[in-house]
């Protein structure tokens, strides 16, 4: 049984941590900060750190790596088409990688980053700022067209999986949702519940993929109801999924 805890790293990252108890191993999914993965080893003598997954390029996702490396000799993993510190594994779309004893298939999913990597283990997905909780990430090297085809593969997998991205967004995100849907009761709802969980100072984090669908403009732009709203917006018409997800996550970027 591998335990998963979030490790909080700057403002808004989440540094995955896998345990395995059985073997006092375990393996990070991008830390960006060293800080944080070091103190929590430094609390828990015996533990060991022996894998780096790292889903793309950007420093608050690789900003720790040499560091850890240095210190625990794990095994890095990531894109091969990306420039990833102390990488030992380069790795390309339909790899199969063990970890912690546990296989994990490589999905590329080009859109954020053109690297961009997303790690499966059944029912577990880690998707760094590929698929967001109600969002997507921002068009950085990727066009519109790629990102929709990488989110459409990622909501194939089984409703139940948990959707661990790497930041907590779900707020704002959820803000932009129900200003795309604002008669998607689910919408509404799940906006009023992550409200208060932020209020707490409760992480909103992992979903499930049978959420994003249900609240996930950017999963939904199939949608009749979603088509018209940009189509209205931008008065023009978005004769396709791809064409509605790009004048989506074009208003998102001004919203
Ligand atoms: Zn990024
Ligand atoms: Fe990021």
């Amino acid at each position: 049984m591998i335990q998963i805890s979030a490790l909080p790293a700057f403002t808004d990252n989440y540094i995955w941590l896998l345990q395995d108890h059985s073997t006092q191993r375990c393996a990070v999914v991008d830390p960006g900060d060293a800080a944080p993965v070091e103190a929590w080893l430094a609390a828990r003598p015996g533990w060991v750190l022996s894998d780096i997954l790292i889903t793309h390029h950007h420093h608050d996702h690789v900003g720790g790596v040499e560091i850890l490396k240095r210190a625990t000799d794990a095994t890095v993993y990531g894109p091969a088409s990306e420039h990833i510190p102390a990488r030992d594994v380069a790795l390309k779309d339909n790899d199969r990688i063990s970890v912690l004893g546990w296989e994990f298939d490589v999905f590329a999913v080009p859109g954020h980053t053109l690297g961009h990597i997303a790690f499966y283990h059944h029912g577990l997905l880690f998707c760094g700022d590929t698929l967001f909780a109600a969002g997507c990430g921002r068009l950085f090297e990727g066009t519109p067209q790629q990102m929709y085809t990488s989110l459409t593969r990622l909501a194939a997998l089984p409703e139940d999986t948990l959707v661990y991205c790497t930041h907590e967004y779900t707020l704002s995100n959820l803000r932009f949702a129900v200003a795309v849907e604002p008669g998607n009761s689910d919408t509404v709802e799940r906006l009023a519940k992550v409200r208060q969980m932020r209020e707490a100072g409760i992480m909103t984090l992992p979903s499930t993929l049978a959420l994003e669908k249900l609240t996930n403009p950017f999963l939904r732009a199939g949608e009749t109801s979603i088509k018209q709203k940009v189509d209205e917006r931008s008065g023009t018409d978005n004769s396709s999924p791809s064409a509605v997800f790009a004048a989506l996550r074009a208003w998102k970027d001004k919203f």
